[in-house]
């Protein structure tokens, strides 16, 4: 089920929606290309509905910011991107075997590194009269797709005889870049694809395009931008790094100063029910919850099928009135307690926050990860279509 995006929320509406900044997005894309400069272009990692943000209206928006290049992980996220009218070259990370028709046909720029499906794409452009050009992706210490350096000779070499696919881009991806510890790790990988980049000119191919970081990379390691970066949780201002949280700032250090970085999403819902509990309540399945006193027990319109993980079950937290109130009992699947025995204020109705800040306290994303033992991808990537994103307009 594709992600609902509207401009406002309908009045009849179950009061839980996720709001998607784009003043902020713009704001993360100009600290990205003041970091990285004119002269690196920035392909804008779109894919998985662009992080749970919804990759159409952030894929316009980038559009008109300058974006160079999006990147999608699958053929049938760039033909969506087509059909909204986007214009700018499109990456696919992920071209499956019988894809070769839909790639031409939506005009995607295709990631290879299987020699099969360059064959596919060769006979399809061949038939369609046409050249098509492609990024070969090397892998240089990632292990999950990419050629490996050792065999990249023979897959140029076979590349270079065929006549309707062109080589436009050199590509590997970095594994632990955002992992201080792992530095001299990602050294080892830049170095790998400095010598992939060689083996392809002494073959006579010259990419136009040679890429290699991802957001760890555009933040950490400037010898690995090239003549392109490929960001995607910076652009959301997401970071995926070890103890993310006890960093709240993402900070892009850029020649004109730093440059925080902002959360694109934010995730609401409101009190629908509110009730007075004695001292020894249990509160939801298995009562995993009892209460120690007597308490105030707001239930929230939010669960793990909306993406509000029940791994929260007793020890996430909300923000109500600008306080923070503690997840009690289990997440369930369309339900969530929070206690506001504190809040007294608290009424039915009232707007609570479950990322994002309020009164100067805030909820990250990077925190809800670690409470439940992930990263903040997988937090924005996992609010399902059931939460409508409201798209709050650039001032
Ligand atoms: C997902 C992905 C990226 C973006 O990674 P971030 O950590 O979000 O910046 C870049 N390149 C490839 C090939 C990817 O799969």
């Amino acid at each position: 089920m594709p992600i609902t995006v509207v401009q406002h929320l309908p009045d009849a509406c179950r009061p839980t929606w996720a709001e998607i900044h784009l003043g902020h997005l713009i704001h993360n894309f100009r600290a990205i290309r003041e970091r990285v400069g004119e002269g690196v272009q920035i392909c804008a990692v779109v894919k998985a509905e662009a992080y749970g943000h919804g990759a159409v209206v952030v894929a316009r928006c980038l559009e008109s910011a300058g974006a160079d290049w999006f990147g999608v992980a699958t053929v049938e996220e760039g033909a969506a991107l087509r059909e909204a009218g986007i214009a700018r070259p499109i990456l696919c990370f992920g071209v499956a075997p019988g894809q070769a028709d839909l790639v031409l046909e939506y005009g995607l720029t295709p990631v290879v590194f299987e020699p099969a499906l360059l064959e596919q794409l060769e006979a399809r452009a061949r038939a369609a009269q046409t050249v098509l050009a492609v990024h070969v992706e090397v892998d240089t210490g990632m292990g999950r797709v990419g050629v490996p350096v050792r065999e990249l000779a023979d897959v140029l070499r076979a590349l270079g005889r065929f006549s309707h696919v062109r080589l436009d881009g050199l590509m590997t991806h970095l594994a632990a870049a955002d992992d201080p510890a792992r530095a001299e790790f990602t050294r080892e990988q830049i170095a790998r694809f400095r010598q992939a980049l060689q083996m392809a000119e002494a073959l006579g191919f010259h990419p136009r395009y040679r890429h290699l970081a991802n957001s760890a990379g555009v933040r950490a390691y400037p010898e690995a931008w090239g003549n392109m970066v490929r960001p995607g949780g910076l652009l959301y201002g997401l970071w995926s790094g070890p103890r993310a949280s006890t960093h709240p700032e993402i900070v892009l250090e850029t020649p004109a100063g730093r440059r925080a970085l902002q959360p694109v999403l934010s995730l609401h819902t409101r009190i629908v029910f509110l009730k007075e509990v004695d001292a020894g309540t249990p509160l939801g399945y298995g009562s995993a919850f009892v209460t120690s006193r007597p308490s105030r027990i707001a239930t929230l319109p939010i669960g793990y099928h909306d993406g509000y993980r029940r791994a929260l079950s007793n020890c996430g937290r909300v923000l109500v009135r600008g306080r923070f109130a503690p997840v009690v009992g289990r997440v369930s699947m369309d339900w969530t307690l929070v206690d506001v025995t504190d809040i007294p204020e608290a009424r039915v109705g009232d707007e609570v926050i479950l990322i994002g800040r309020a009164d100067g306290r805030q909820i990250t994303a990077e925190e809800l990860a670690e409470w439940c033992g992930t990263i903040s991808y997988e937090i924005t990537c996992s609010i399902s279509a059931r939460v409508p994103r409201v798209i709050v307009p650039a001032e």
